[in-house]
């Protein structure tokens, strides 16, 4: 790796401008972007099994255990009330 580049191959004059890690600003934005696009999807994916009738948060505003949400969604399946592909 050029001294002058980040491991992602990002100009970066001085070593100042690289993290611990050797990671530069641009890195640093295109994993904020990278988390960005995730969270969204996983907004969109939640919206729509919750419009389908899945509970992903309790009552008292707890989060549903990972399987409690399988076995909604098993269920759902099971009643065709899940939307066809
Ligand atoms: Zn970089």
């Amino acid at each position: 790796m050029p001294a002058d580049q980040c491991p992602r191959g990002h100009l970066t004059p001085t070593a100042a401008e690289r993290d611990a890690r050797g990671h530069c600003r641009q890195c640093e934005r295109d994993r904020a972007k990278a988390n960005r696009v995730s969270d969204s999807m996983r907004l969109t994916m939640v919206r729509a099994f919750e419009d389908a009738g899945v509970q992903f948060v309790d009552d008292d505003g707890q989060p549903v255990a990972a399987a409690e949400v399988v076995r909604q969604l098993a269920a759902l399946y099971a009643a065709g009330a899940l939307p066809a592909a």
